[in-house]
C-alpha cells in the first residue's frame, strides 16, 4: 500500500508528448513525432502483440498514402490482396465490383498493430505496455497522465489514440463519450482456413442492409484465416433486434454457408463483439495540450465501418500538428488547430459523405436494393460506387452522374421509378 502511494507521488521526468493507445492511430502519431525528433512516450493498457476486434480490411490505397510503410508492411505482416467485392442487397440481389488491380488488403490486427508499434519504437518512441490510463490532468504548463496502478507521466501535450472508450477525450472535455445513436455493435471471428474457408479467396462479401437491418454482414478472406461478422447500429440492436450478438453472428454465417460464400464451421471460441463509432468525427478534436485521433475522435467511415485507414491518417496529422506546436512553444487549442484543418482537408468531405450515405441507406433497405440492382446492370455505376467507397471519388461531385445512371436503370426496368422519388 505504502509502495503504491509512493509510486503515485512519483512523476516521471517529462516527455515532450504522450500518446495514449498504440493502435494504428497511436502508432502513426508516435512514429511521426519520433521522426520529427520529439521525445515521445506511448502508453497502452495491453502488451503487444495484442488482438483488436476487427475485420482487418483496409483499402489498397493505404500503400499510396503511406509509401514509406508499404514495403515494411508487406514484409512484416501476412497481407492478402482482394480483387473483387461482392455486394448483396437485402432482397438478395448482388453485384461484383472488380478492377484490374487489388481493391483491398486484409490482414490480422495482431500482426499489423505489433508491426506499427515496432516501427514507432525503431524511430525512437518509448512504448510502455500494461499501462492503463485512468486520468489526464491538464495544467497551464503541461499534462500529467496517471495509470491505474498509480504511475504518473508528465509531458507538454497528450494525444488521445485510446479508441472508442477514450479516457483522453473525456478528460479534455471534448465529449462525455459517444452517444448510443453514434455507435454500432460489430461482431467478428477470425478463424483459420482449415476450419472455415471461402469459395473465392480474392473476393470479399458484404451484405449491405443485411436482413433489412441498419448495418451489414461481411466475410473477409485473409492469407491464412477468414474474418466475418455483422454490424448494426446500437439503438436498433438494443430496441428492435435484441438477443445475443453471438446468435446473430452464428445465423449470418449459417446463411453465408448456405449461399456458398463460406465452407466449414464457425468457431465460437474466436467470437468477439465490440463497439464502433459510426456517427462521424467529434465536433472538436483539439483542446489545450490535447489532440484526439482514430476511433477516439470518431474517425470511421459511417457505412463501411472502415476505421484503420482513417486512424493512420489522423494519427499522422496529429503527430505533425503536435510537433509543429511543440516547436513553436504553443500547445493551446489555437496552437493545435492546424490538426483540424489538416484532417478536414484530406478526409473531411469523405467522412461527411459516408454519414449521408449511411443515413439514407441504413434507414431505407429498398434504396440499398435499388442501388445494387442498378449497379449490377451498369458496370460504370458499379465502378463509381466502388471508387466512392474506396475514397477515390467524391460522392457530391458525382451525384448528377449517379442520378442519371439510376434513371437509366429505371428506364431499362432494372429498378422501379419509385426508388428515384421515394424519400
Ligand atoms: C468487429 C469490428 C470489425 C471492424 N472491421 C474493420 C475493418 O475490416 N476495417 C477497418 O478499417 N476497420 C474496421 N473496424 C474498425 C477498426 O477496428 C477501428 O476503427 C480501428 O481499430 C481504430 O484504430 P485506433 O488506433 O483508433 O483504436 P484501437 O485500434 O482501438 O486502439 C486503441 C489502443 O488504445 C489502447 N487503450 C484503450 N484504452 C486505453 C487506456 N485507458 N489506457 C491505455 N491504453 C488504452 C488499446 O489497448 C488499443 O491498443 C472494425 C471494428 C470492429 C469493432
Amino acid at each position: 500500500m505504502a509502495r503504491l502511494a509512493a509510486r503515485a507521488r512519483r512523476v516521471r521526468p517529462a516527455a515532450d508528448a504522450i500518446v495514449v493507445g498504440g493502435g494504428p492511430a497511436g502508432a502513426l502519431a508516435a512514429l511521426t513525432l519520433a521522426r520529427r525528433g520529439v521525445g515521445t512516450l506511448v502508453l497502452d493498457t495491453k502488451r503487444f502483440p495484442r488482438d483488436k476486434p476487427c475485420g482487418g480490411g483496409i483499402r489498397y490505397g493505404v500503400y499510396r498514402r503511406f509509401p514509406e510503410l508499404a514495403g515494411y508492411l508487406r514484409e512484416a505482416v501476412a497481407v492478402h490482396e482482394i480483387r473483387r467485392v461482392r455486394m448483396e442487397s437485402p432482397s438478395g440481389a448482388s453485384v461484383l465490383a472488380e478492377s484490374d488491380g487489388p481493391l483491398y488488403l486484409t490482414l490480422r490486427r495482431t500482426e499489423l498493430d505489433a508491426a506499427l508499434v515496432a516501427r514507432a519504437r525503431a524511430a525512437g518512441a518509448e512504448v510502455v505496455e500494461r499501462a492503463r490510463v485512468v486520468e489526464v490532468e491538464r495544467r497551464a504548463e503541461g499534462v500529467t497522465v496517471r495509470t491505474v496502478d498509480g504511475r504518473a507521466f508528465a509531458a507538454r501535450l497528450v494525444i488521445g489514440a485510446d479508441g472508442v472508450n477514450s479516457v483522453v477525450v473525456r478528460a479534455a472535455g471534448l465529449s462525455d463519450g459517444f452517444p448510443e445513436a453514434a455507435l454500432a455493435l460489430d461482431t467478428m471471428e477470425e478463424t483459420a482456413l482449415d476450419e472455415l474457408s471461402v469459395a473465392d479467396p480474392e473476393t470479399m462479401y458484404v451484405a449491405y442492409g443485411y436482413k433489412g437491418w441498419p448495418g451489414y454482414g461481411y466475410v473477409f478472406p485473409k492469407r491464412h484465416h477468414v474474418d466475418a461478422g455483422v454490424g448494426v447500429l446500437l439503438p436498433f440492436f438494443k430496441r428492435t433486434l435484441g438477443g445475443a450478438p453471438a446468435e446473430h453472428h452464428r445465423r449470418f454465417l449459417e446463411e453465408a454457408a448456405a449461399k456458398g460464400v463460406v465452407r466449414g464451421r464457425p468457431n465460437p471460441d474466436n467470437f468477439k463483439a465490440y463497439r464502433l463509432p459510426l456517427g462521424g468525427p467529434l465536433a472538436r478534436t483539439v483542446a489545450d495540450r490535447t489532440l484526439v485521433c482514430g476511433d477516439a475522435g470518431g474517425f470511421v467511415n459511417a457505412y463501411t465501418g472502415e476505421g484503420i485507414y482513417y486512424a493512420m491518417v489522423t494519427g499522422e496529422h496529429a503527430g505533425e500538428a503536435a510537433a509543429d506546436a511543440l516547436g513553436r512553444g504553443d500547445c493551446s487549442a489555437a496552437g493545435l488547430a492546424s490538426y483540424e484543418a489538416r484532417w478536414r482537408r484530406e478526409i473531411g468531405a469523405e467522412l461527411a459523405g459516408s454519414l449521408r450515405i449511411q443515413r439514407r441507406l441504413f434507414a431505407r433497405p429498398w434504396l440499398a436494393d435499388a442501388v445494387i440492382r442498378a449497379a449490377a446492370g451498369d458496370p460504370k455505376l458499379c465502378r463509381l460506387f466502388a471508387r466512392v467507397a474506396l475514397g477515390e471519388d467524391d460522392l457530391r461531385a458525382r451525384r448528377l452522374e449517379i442520378a442519371a445512371r439510376m434513371l437509366l436503370a429505371a428506364l431499362r426496368g432494372r429498378i422501379g421509378f419509385a426508388a428515384l422519388v421515394r424519400r
